[in-house]
């Protein structure tokens, strides 16, 4: 007789950083339980289907990926809305499509798995009578901060994002301001505040709370959400730490970078990738390419156009110098340094390069998928947050993991100055004698040891299956009338 198994529906909110270990968390469903999995993926518009993410999953037997009718919120909100607002907004509108494909299901899936920006579909779960999680693809600090939020009362909000004292969190080291998430350093966004907040009440009304984390990288803050006498109180559904999920390296590419990295020695070259979105300033790209040069050190940096709100925002506009440098970065400076440097415009791929045994070390914005990608290949980084949770991370990596350094000046406000960029490079890629490298290499081992068979993160994996096949088999036993 065929067993039954559970099916379970995952929904992920626009972004590349959002969608990808989305989809690792199907993939593990399916290939390690056994599960029928359907992504349901919400987009501003079709192209993300060109995603060779989307292909990859796609290809697998019982995993199915679904591209929601596009959203337009264009006429619904403010132009000056933060991303976060315009993605809680199209989370929002997708739901009326997301009930529609759900019930038009000929095999309804059990369980349905939300991420932070799709807590108002939980909803949708207890309508059709299906177990309700929350994937949290960050850490288990972030989510304790979300869900933090709702018992802020209005002075200790005013204390911090106006005096800049340090935000108390049961359990947990305080937070300083600099390090703090964008929704107490915005200004201007109003709804920002009041959207997390709302999330942070919605996500412990679910069965289970994932968290793309594990044990042993975050022992005292699992801890704290846990005990009543910190956090326990307010996460009321288990915390189930199964990372790091992380996209795996794909076949073998030929591009020109990955061809370049193998002509160079081991762990010699710096990467440098400010993430899917992350930008700079037109001065800091500038410092950072002297810097870089400075350093001496061979690098691959990802470069996306500098934009701020000044004048020299129409840089990128102009032409290329005679080399082919592009106008917002030091006039010669493929010329100088193409015997050690790749530049590589908009995109590159990452977890190949992160992988590869050229790579020393990572200049990175520390979104989380990026760090993850750091820790399981043993890459120290200099850790320069620029947004969202990445203050955060950026102090976890520094103060708590011992694997980075980060940029000093960033809190001031200012640019990060060239000699400050390549001293901090230096120190990552000559990190034998200072640490950093040994304990990226130990994080390593760690973090590939706890999704084996037996490893703590695979156990809460297991755990939650056994929730889905046991809701399953009830439900299947009342529909034969047991
Ligand atoms: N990424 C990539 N190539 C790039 C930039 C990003 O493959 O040039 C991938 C990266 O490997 C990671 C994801 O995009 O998996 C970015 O997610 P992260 O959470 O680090 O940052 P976000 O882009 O969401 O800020």
């Amino acid at each position: 007789m065929q067993t039954l198994k559970p099916h379970a529906a995952l929904l992920a909110s626009p972004g590349m950083g959002h969608l990808i270990p989305v989809v690792e968390l199907g993939k593990r469903l399916t290939a390690h339980y056994g599960f029928y999995v359907t992504i349901f993926v919400v987009a501003s518009d079709s192209s993300i289907e060109e995603s060779p993410i989307f292909g990859s999953a796609s290809a697998l037997d019982r995993l199915k990926i679904v591209l929601l009718p596009p959203v337009d919120i264009s006429g619904l909100i403010d132009s000056t809305a933060s991303v976060v607002t315009q993605l809680v907004m199209m989370m929002h509108e997708a739901l009326p499509s997301l009930r529609a494909a759900i019930s038009t299901m000929r095999a309804r899936p059990t369980a349905l798995v939300v991420d932070l920006f799709g807590t108002e579909a939980l909803a949708v779960a207890e309508k059709f009578n299906m177990l309700k999680y929350v994937f949290i693809a960050s850490t288990a600090r972030f989510l304790a901060a979300t869900i933090h939020l709702p018992t802020i009362d209005g002075q200790t909000e005013h204390e911090h994002r106006i005096m800049k004292k340090p935000l108390e969190i049961p359990g947990l080291e305080p937070v300083r301001f600099e390090d703090t998430l964008d929704l107490f350093r915005n200004q201007t966004d109003k709804s920002l505040y009041a959207e997390y907040t709302r999330i942070g009440r919605e996500i412990p009304t679910a069965d289970g709370i994932l968290v793309n984390t594990w044990q042993d990288l975050e022992p005292s803050t699992m801890h704290a959400l846990e005990d009543d006498k910190f956090l326990g109180r307010v996460t009321k559904a288990p915390v189930y730490p199964v990372g790091p999920l992380v996209r795996p390296v794909g076949p073998n590419s030929k591009s020109e970078v990955m061809n370049w990295l193998d002509m160079q020695p081991v762990e010699s070259v710096i990467y440098v990738s400010f993430g899917s979105g992350g930008t700079l300033s037109a001065e800091q790209t500038a410092e950072l390419a002297w810097g870089l040069e400075l350093s001496q050190q061979r690098f691959v940096w990802v470069v996306h156009p500098p934009m701020d709100d000044d004048a020299s925002g129409n840089f990128f506009n102009g032409s290329n110098g005679q080399d082919g440098t592009p106008n917002y970065l030091p006039e010669g400076f493929y010329t100088r340094t193409h015997d050690r440097g790749v530049v590589v415009p908009m995109w590159a791929p990452q977890t190949e390069i992160l992988a590869h045994e050229s790579v020393g070390g990572f200049v990175s914005h520390c979104g989380w998928n990026s760090t993850l990608e750091s820790i399981v290949n043993g890459v120290p980084m200099v850790a320069w947050p620029l947004y969202a949770e990445q203050g955060m991370n950026a102090a976890m990596l520094v103060e708590k993991l011992g694997m980075a350094v980060r940029p000093r000046t960033r809190a001031a406000g200012r640019a990060v100055g060239r000699e400050e960029i390549a001293e901090m490079v230096n120190s990552v890629m000559k990190s034998k004698g200072n640490g950093m490298r040994t304990r990226a290499k130990e994080l390593q081992r760690n973090a590939t040891g706890v999704v084996r068979k037996g490893g703590s993160s695979h156990n809460s994996l297991t755990q939650v299956a056994r929730e889905c096949e046991v809701k399953l088999y009830s439900l299947s036993a009342k529909a034969l009338g047991a």
